[in-house]
């Protein structure tokens, strides 16, 4: 058996799957303090010990990656006081001796996508997640993509749209794509959420802008095979069609990307991704042990 952990900033999701991963049990538990929530967590793995070969966990940070680094396994930075420089893998180790697959929750839901859906059988796959906030993930030849860090690609710059008044919810940089195209910042705009928001609305417009921006930003610099953009806002699915449209515009026949039908697109596995994906990577992880 497999397990996978997704671990958010509102809630964990914990599996456990078998040898062609598929998920015979799923629980769900509130991301509250540590000590709490992964109490809970090693308590469901618990029941499985016998049969676990490998646990995939992805999770919200930023986290460290780095196998060399003395905080290896962390989440680092993240506002979330209590998770601050929580020892996420170790933790894990300390309760199982199992092989451990750690990476962000994007790049897990990048793998599922990679492994079982949209991108299957691409050798270059982005993966973002527009909902809380914006979170963006790059395979290439089944790596990730990373250097001194993993990518975040989410706080990319954009240019607002000439309609827009909004300055932007992000604290650090304002106007980069999170702070403009996130879920609050639909909602501050609009004054409701977004799942509140009619398909007619001309606000939808100014989203598929910024979400056209990403995927400009992201055919130049990574030409990639597909760019498949998930997360709550991305349940409009009216949406992709507009950012087509916004897209065609912005790169202006520049480059000849994929028909759009089959490269930008919504995801296949719907909020199933990054389960699959650690599932995956535990699996992976196993294998490499
Ligand atoms: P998270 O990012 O916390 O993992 P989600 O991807 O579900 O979770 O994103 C939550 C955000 O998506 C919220 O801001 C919510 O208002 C927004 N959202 C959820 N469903 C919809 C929808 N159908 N249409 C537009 N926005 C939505
Ligand atoms: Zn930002």
């Amino acid at each position: 058996m497999y397990g996978s952990i997704e671990a958010g900033g509102t809630k964990f999701v914990c599996a456990v799957a078998n040898e062609e991963l598929e998920i015979l049990e799923r629980v769900s538990f509130p991301t509250t303090i540590p000590e709490e929530t992964m109490g809970l967590v090693i308590a469901f793995f618990q029941k499985y010990a016998a049969e676990l070969k490998g646990i995939g966990i992805g999770s919200f940070g930023p986290i460290d990656i780095h196998r060399d680094s003395p905080t290896y396994g962390f989440i680092t930075s993240t506002p979330k006081i209590p998770w601050q420089n929580f020892d996420f893998v170790g933790s894990m180790k300390k309760a199982f001796s199992l092989p451990i697959a750690w990476t962000t929750d994007v790049n897990a839901a990048a793998y599922g996508e990679y492994v079982f859906g949209k991108g299957q059988g691409l050798s270059s796959v982005v993966y973002y997640t527009i909902g809380t906030g914006v979170g963006g993930g790059a395979l290439q030849n089944g790596q990730f993509v990373e250097g001194f860090s993993h990518p975040e690609m989410g706080h990319m710059m954009v240019v607002p749209h000439p309609d827009d008044s909004f300055k932007g919810s992000c604290p650090f940089h304002g106007n980069c794509l999170e702070g403009m195209a996130a879920g609050p910042a639909v909602e501050k705009r609009n004054g409701k959420k977004g799942q509140d928001i009619p398909e007619t609305d001309p606000f939808w417009e100014m989203e598929a802008y910024y979400i056209a921006q990403c995927a400009y930003n992201t055919t130049l610099m990574l030409s990639p095979d597909v760019i498949i953009f998930g997360g709550g806002v991305m349940k409009q699915r009216h949406m992709v069609e507009k950012v087509h449209q916004a897209f065609t515009k912005l790169i202006n026949g520049y480059v000849k990307t994929p028909p759009l039908a089959d490269y930008i697109v919504t995801p296949e596995l719907e909020d199933n991704a990054g389960t699959l994906g650690c599932l995956a990577l535990a699996k992976e992880a196993k294998l490499h042990s």
